[in-house]
């Protein structure tokens, strides 16, 4: 069975930068699974896995546009330190999920001052070009319930 939209995908992965560090993998025992075609992983991912089979293993560069996007320096911005009412200790690094126009967004604290705090809404990985070590370990059909979900179900998936 080939990769296609509406499989369920599982693979074992490595992801490096550009200077070979590794940024994310999967553990032996837990591959990661994913519903494919249904914007579970970076489109780059699954343009790469597109018409592969169990066992199958590629190594695939996956440019911004196609993983975590280019950075913005539009999504830094200084907020007033009072937004963050109720939150003691607000240091560089931590994450907050804000409410913005588009959805829930995560942003990483850059800067704190007495008055204002720095906030960077692009994705850790933005601007980052993504380089995979994959191994198909297993390809299934979807369930009607994990196409409805747009997710998957059981080992590796969501349990609900
Ligand atoms: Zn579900």
């Amino acid at each position: 069975m080939n990769i296609a939209a509406n499989t369920v995908v599982s693979i074992d992965y490595t992801l490096r930068n550009d200077a070979g560090d590794i940024l994310d993998q999967s553990s032996p025992e837990a591959p990661l699974s994913y519903l494919h075609g249904h914007n579970n992983v970076i489109s780059g991912l699954e343009h790469a896995l597109l018409g592969k089979a169990k066992a199958d293993r590629l190594e695939a560069s996956i440019a911004p546009a196609e993983a975590y996007g280019e950075y913005d320096a539009a999504l830094v911005q200084a907020v007033p330190r009072a937004m963050f009412q109720g939150v003691d200790d607000i240091d560089v690094g931590m994450q907050f999920q804000t409410q913005m126009d588009g959805g829930v967004q995560v942003v990483t604290v850059k800067e704190v001052n007495d008055d204002t705090v720095t906030i960077d809404g692009n994705h850790a990985l933005a601007g980052q070009t993504l380089h995979f070590d994959v191994t198909v370990k297993g390809v299934r059909e979807a369930s009607q319930e994990e196409l409805d979900h747009g997710h998957v179900h059981g080992p590796g998936g969501h349990h609900h």
